[in-house]
């Protein structure tokens, strides 16, 4: 038997322990019982960033956006395709820099979109520009091995 997986909730926030095989059924937050994957980028704040960045067992994507930015608006559609290739192996995330603009400081976003991948709290790899759902989920993939 392999360690269960903690997930955050994208709802309510909680830390759930989930066993790798129950990973891919769908799991239910075992706090507020919603979907722990809806094959959806979840929102992330300043009061949400660093729990699910550092809880998370899978890998987290956060896309750094904002809403007067062309390319941003562009990508939003292909990154959600890419939330459902990936889910549950790794977790996606927007980060509006507009109304997050002290994420965006403390991360030193300089250009968006920026993707970044963070695992274990840590950033593994950035990438600035809009990209494609095939070349998203390429990119993640280089980067877990
Ligand atoms: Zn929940």
């Amino acid at each position: 038997m392999s360690d269960p997986f903690h997930i955050v909730c994208p709802h309510c926030q909680a830390v759930n322990r989930v066993p790798a095989v129950r990973l891919g059924q769908t799991p239910n937050c075992g706090q507020c019982h919603r979907p722990l994957f809806e094959a959806h980028p979840v929102e992330l704040t300043q009061a949400s960033f660093a729990r699910h960045i550092e809880r998370n067992d899978i890998p987290v994507l956060v896309d750094f956006w904002a809403p007067w930015c062309g390319p941003c608006q562009m990508m939003a559609p292909q990154f959600v395709q890419a939330a459902q290739l990936l889910e549950p192996k790794v977790r996606l995330a927007k980060v509006n820099t507009e109304s997050e603009q002290a994420l965006g400081a403390q991360w030193g976003i300089r250009s968006i979109p920026t993707l970044a991948l963070f695992r274990g709290g840590r950033e593994l790899a950035r990438q600035a520009g809009a990209m494609g759902t095939q070349d998203i989920v390429r990119w993640v993939r280089a980067q877990l091995g």
